[in-house]
């Protein structure tokens, strides 16, 4: 029993060990999934950037066209005001061209003001599309490191797995069978060794007969309290 109790708390360890690698390989996809969602988010925000600016540069173009065609309004009412016959017809076509010249020193100050708005549009959009590539930088670095530490992982795992088939296959199938059972229901571990007549499991105390026989290692003993196989520690 002694031995078979032995190989059992290395089986032990190594299922516990092949818990942890599996825990932090499924982790991994889902940091390589965050990180991708950061980076879309700053596309987005760099895209919604860009759209402003090209909006807002319509406007100025649209503006300035409008600007030009009053400004040929303007030029054409100035030749006509030289063929006018009337004062009535001189002073009506005069107003007009100051009208005209009002609004449209009106519609300069707007452009200037988009003008303004556009240089600072383009500086963000500077920073923001530098923001999206530094982070697209750091995500490939990040990504690859995650993507060479799964296939390490992957490694170790089947390494592990094989290592386990090895040593499951020097215990008794029906132990083998109680310790999966124990496992399954007892958070993962099975066998515990027993201190100063305490079960390492449930923190339980031994009665003396029964840590006597743990001692021995004669026969299979479990905890009263857990259920789980004991173990004396100095023996292992
Ligand atoms: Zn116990």
């Amino acid at each position: 029993m002694h031995e078979q109790i032995n190989i059992l708390v290395k089986l032990q360890d190594l299922d516990l060990s092949i818990g942890k690698v599996e825990e932090t390989k499924e982790n991994y996809p889902r940091r390589i999934e965050l990180l991708k969602e950061k980076l879309e988010e700053k596309r987005r925000i760099a895209d919604l950037n860009r759209e402003k600016l090209e909006s807002l540069e319509n406007d100025r173009r649209k503006k300035e066209r409008v600007m030009e065609q009053e400004m040929e309004k303007i030029r054409k009412s100035e030749e006509k005001l030289l063929s006018v016959k009337t004062n009535k017809e001189y002073q009506a076509a005069l107003k007009e061209i100051v009208l005209t010249k009002e609004s449209n020193s009106q519609r300069e100050e707007d452009v200037l003001n988009v003008l303004e708005e556009l240089d600072i549009l383009r500086k963000e959009l500077k920073e923001k599309e530098e923001d999206f590539m530094a982070t697209s930088r750091e995500f490939d670095k990040e990504e690859s490191e995650l993507t060479a530490k799964l296939e390490e992982f992957k490694n170790q795992l089947a390494e592990k797995v094989k290592k386990r088939g090895e040593l499951s296959s020097k215990i008794g199938p029906e132990l083998l069978q109680t310790y999966e059972n124990i496992k399954k229901h007892r958070q993962e571990i099975a066998v515990v060794p027993t201190r100063n007549g305490f079960c390492q499991g449930c923190y339980m105390d031994i009665p003396p007969q029964l840590s006597n026989e743990v001692q021995k290692g004669m026969d299979l003993i479990f905890c009263p309290n857990c259920n789980r196989i004991l173990y004396w520690e100095n023996s292992s």
